[in-house]
């Protein structure tokens, strides 16, 4: 520990308590400082938050904002920087983008109290709020088209190893959902849930086998003490919550479903100080309800974001037609996890099918729709005492579209999804519907505290009281002109400020004779400044007194209305959640349907079993770039890759041609028609039939990761590696350019051995583009490998694209052609052809041809390496050493750690 930090501020140590030098609100703030460490404090001072110390100083430099001092705290100038008030939430949002987690520390009482107990007397204060990256409410910080969820990872070790279960939850909608995970699984789910933050048991965030995975996944991770996870205690809380006297309502949990959620609501419970945000009851998913996409592949596939981070280009933003949040967010939830469930799949297509064809019905609910608010936020802010009057009339409004929607949908005769969100819609009181109605005024402002929300013939109580509020104001106004009059100083104004509310002002050269008799017998000077003169009258002063205890009485009569509105909202909450839910799943169904009737989408015929068979397929994003630049057509493209008669596993396909041909494109448009088909929305092909697929991967295009150290190569093996493990009959492979980060005949010995992996392991459907033509021969002898190429013609000298993929393979790569379109000076292009005509010819007499018949096939390799390769094996020594963490040790911690190899070794 060095000098300074023993001097630092410490509420802990009694004695800095002690110190009489220390001003009682320092005690105050070191004392509840000390209460939340880990968060910058956010100290309430009137009308700006303070903060103090090393918070000031990180504060300052995250936001840019001054650092100054304010008194001293010990002999020593304690450093401080402010932000006011009604700006708080935008240096809020800068700071947890940042990675701080902030204390929201109020004052409970008003100064004027304080004061009451003795001059010296502190306002009372205490935290009412932790805001973490995962527990953030407000409309400014938050996405609007986003879910900010918070999940927790539960872990039970049982005989056969961990038993894991991660839990979200969004307490700005309400929606809670648990499912299982192993840990091989662990990283997928985190890529799809995304969660804002992420909460593990500080014994779990030790644990050297999750380490990986909790660095790669892009949250952030807040270990807590491991008994907050502990299941026992995880289920009373759970009960408390839901105040229910048993759990089995909620379905079959298991011990590490019932530890992450209590945990998530135990922490909710912390950070929210005992607000309660209408979380519905954690609802389970079955494992493989979804298809499995690992982390790479769905970045790669780019479904809810571009690789850089951008929702511009993604498929998501290809495919929004939404126009609401709640359905922007679904749809972004329903990209992100396709179904593996065909009824539930057939389900959601049939209701976009029906939207398709009822083009009236779809245009009027759209319509309707785009009046409807984020009905589930403002309810979650409202339940939490954050909400404001704009809230409730966002409820009203949601509640009147919710209305209007149902009747568009009392029609009759639709599939089963429509009815389903009808009856949810409809089922809304019209009792709600008419109070809020006649409550509020058309537009309310955001904050309680401006007042004027209420309508006016709501309550007659509240429009006496704003009457003689107003009328007051008038006499007020009119009063200006009387003493104008009676003082004959033209110039007179009558004025309001905070401090000496209502006053006469005039300028100072007329002082002396307002101070003169008969003026001073009803002018009472209170303040001079430098070119005005102030004065207070009696009639002032009693019109005043009326003005404030009227607009006190209606400001009170409003708040009244607005508590009692409040309730009636939480009562009818369940309710209201279902239709908030209805509202977002509606949209995103008529979302779809619009996407398919704009861009020509067809509906896919989904099935059991491995079919994949799409006729005219285009890539979505791809096809809407290149309409906006005008280049041309989209050509659209077959895919084959399910069972030929008599067989009975998938396809692979060997795609090869030149540069810029299209075969990347190619790829990630079949994978894209597959999981947009399996998310219930129609696909731009002119038919598909697609047997559902259970686990996507892919490798395309690499990026060198240097920030975990792995090159370009590395990251592609282990990828593919990923791939060549696990993936099954009933996956779906995407391989792009395998092997091309080495020396050719390395890479082309890997993406040999790949493709026999494939053929004769995994069984499985794969595109494999590549543009080692010699892996072409391999259609030779895998029967069901078979070979398709993109298309080019030749046409004086150059290349052109024409994008057609066509079975068999391309007669050469066409790179020099590609490099001169792309201005490689002549003198290296025709030096390149040199070269290349003389190695084109040392190949053609030693062809790939001949490989193929001189190497064993892979099937008898395969049954001579049978056996595993052996695995380095995990000691534990190994594993010792592993955990070590040079870097983070001290000399005596590394001489400890030495010991201790050295006794580990002589065990083994
Ligand atoms: P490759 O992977 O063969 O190098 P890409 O798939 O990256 O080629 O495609 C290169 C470009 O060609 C794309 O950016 C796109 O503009 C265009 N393209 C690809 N496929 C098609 C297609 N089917 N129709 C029209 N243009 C296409």
């Amino acid at each position: 520990m060095n000098a300074m930090t023993l001097e630092e501020p410490r509420a802990d140590d009694a004695d800095v308590l002690d110190d009489p030098r220390v001003t009682p609100m320092m005690r105050q703030y070191l004392e509840i400082k000390a209460a939340n460490p880990d968060c910058l404090l956010f100290y309430r001072m009137g009308d700006f938050y303070e903060l103090f110390f090393e918070d000031a100083e990180a504060a300052s430099r995250a936001l840019g904002i001054t650092l100054t001092v304010r008194g001293k705290h010990l002999g020593r100038d304690i450093p401080m920087c402010g932000v006011p008030l009604h700006t708080a939430d935008d240096y809020l949002q800068r700071l947890i983008a940042g990675g701080f987690r902030v204390a929201v520390c109020e004052q409970l009482e008003d100064p004027s109290e304080a004061r009451k107990r003795g001059s010296k007397s502190v306002v009372q204060r205490d935290v009412v709020r932790l805001v973490t990256p995962g527990t953030l409410t407000e409309e400014r910080l938050l996405d609007s088209s986003r879910n900010n969820f918070l999940a927790a990872l539960g872990r039970v070790k049982g005989a056969g190893g961990d038993e894991l279960a991660l839990a979200w939850a969004d307490i700005s909608t309400g929606e809670f959902r648990l499912m299982a995970v192993t840990a091989g699984e662990l990283p997928a789910a985190l890529a799809r849930v995304a969660p804002g933050e992420l909460l593990v048991s500080d014994a779990l965030y030790d644990s050297p086998e999750y380490r990986q995975a909790l660095r790669e996944a892009k949250t952030s991770v807040t270990p807590l003490p491991s008994a907050m996870f502990d299941s026992t205690a995880a289920e009373r809380r759970l009960l408390s919550f839901f105040a229910v006297a048993s759990l089995d309502g909620f379905g079959d949990l298991s011990r590490a479903d019932v530890a992450a959620a209590g945990a998530l609501v135990a922490y909710v419970d912390r950070t929210q100080k005992g607000g309660r945000p209408p979380l519905r009851p954690p609802r389970p998913e079955p494992s493989g309800a979804v298809v499995s996409i690992d982390p790479a592949t769905r970045a790669n596939l780019e479904l809810t974001q571009t690789l850089s981070g951008e929702r511009k280009g993604s498929l998501l933003w290809a495919l929004d037609r939404t126009v609401t949040s709640a359905g922007a967010r679904e749809l972004a939830k329903r990209l992100s996890a396709p179904l593996t469930d065909l009824k539930e799949i057939t389900r959601r297509l049939d209701a976009v099918g029906h939207l398709v064809e009822a083009r009236e019905m779809r245009a009027s609910l759209r319509e309707a729709l785009k009046a409807a608010p984020d009905l589930a936020r403002s309810r979650a802010r409202l339940a939490l005492m954050r909400g404001g009057p704009r809230d409730l009339a966002c409820v009203r409004d949601g509640v009147v579209a919710a209305g209007e929607l149902a009747t568009i949908l009392a029609v009759g005769g639709l599939p089963a999804a429509l009815e389903e969100i009808s009856a949810r819609l409809g089922a809304l009181s019209d009792e709600l519907r008419g109070a809020l109605a006649t409550a509020l005024v058309e537009r309310p402002p955001l904050n309680r505290r401006d007042g004027n929300f209420i309508a006016d013939g709501y309550r007659p109580e509240l429009d006496e009281a704003r009457a003689l509020r107003d009328e007051s104001r008038q006499v007020v106004a009119g009063l200006q002109a009387t003493y104008q009059d009676r003082t004959g100083v033209r110039s007179l104004k009558v004025k309001h400020n905070n401090v000496l509310g209502y006053f006469v002002e005039v300028t100072a050269q007329h002082e002396a004779k307002m101070r003169a008799e008969p003026l001073s017998g009803e002018f009472f000077h209170r303040q001079s400044l430098a070119n005005q003169i102030r004065f207070s009258t009696n009639e002032l002063a009693d019109l005043e007194g009326r003005i404030a205890s009227a607009a006190d009485r209606a400001m009170a009569l409003e708040n009244e209305i607005f508590d009692t509105l409040c309730h009636a909202i939480a009562e009818e909450g369940e309710r209201l959640d279902a239709a908030g839910e209805a509202l977002g799943e509606l949209d995103v169904l008529c979302s779809l349907a619009e996407i398919a009737a704009e861009r020509d989408f067809v509906r896919p015929e989904v099935q059991d079993g491995i079919a994949f068979d799409i006729e005219g397929g285009r890539h979505p994003v791809v096809e809407q770039a290149l309409e906006a630049e005008r280049s041309g057509p989209f050509v659209a493209n077959d895919c084959v890759l399910g069972p030929a008669d008599g067989q009975d596993a998938g396809r692979l396909l060997v795609i090869t041609g030149p540069n810029m041909g299209g075969k990347s494109t190619f790829l990630r448009q079949n994978a894209l028609i597959a999981l947009l088909a399996q998310a219930g929305s129609f696909v731009p092909a002119r038919r598909a039939r697609i047997g559902i697929v259970d686990r996507l991967f892919s490798r395309v295009g690499a990026a060198d990761d240097l920030a975990r150290g792995r090159s370009t190569f590395m990251v592609e093996m282990v990828e593919t590696a990923a791939i060549l493990n696990q993936a099954g009959p009933r996956s779906l492979v995407i391989l792009d350019e395998i092997g091309r980060g080495t020396a050719t005949f390395d890479g082309l010995s890997i993406a040999w051995a790949a493709i026999e992996h494939l053929h004769e392991v995994n069984r499985c459907r794969s595109l494999f583009a590549t543009h080692f033509h010699e892996l072409t021969a391999l259609a030779e002898t895998l029967p069901r490998v078979f070979n398709a190429t993109l298309r080019v013609k030749e046409w004086q000298g150059d290349v052109v694209f024409l994008h057609e993929v066509v079975s068999g393979t391309a007669d050469r790569s066409y790179g020099v052609q590609v490099a001169r379109l792309a201005g490689l000076p002549e003198a290296v292009l025709s030096r390149a052809k040199e070269v290349l005509e003389r190695l084109e010819d040392t190949e053609r007499k030693s062809g790939a041809a001949g490989l193929v018949s001189d190497l064993p096939l892979f099937a008898v390799h395969l049954a001579r390496e049978a056996k595993p390769a052996p695995a380095a094996k995990d000691d534990a020594l190994r594993l010792r050493m592993r955990d070590l963490a040079p870097d983070d040790m001290t000399p005596r911690d590394a001489l400890a750690a030495l010991y201790e190899l050295k006794r580990l070794a002589e065990e083994t």
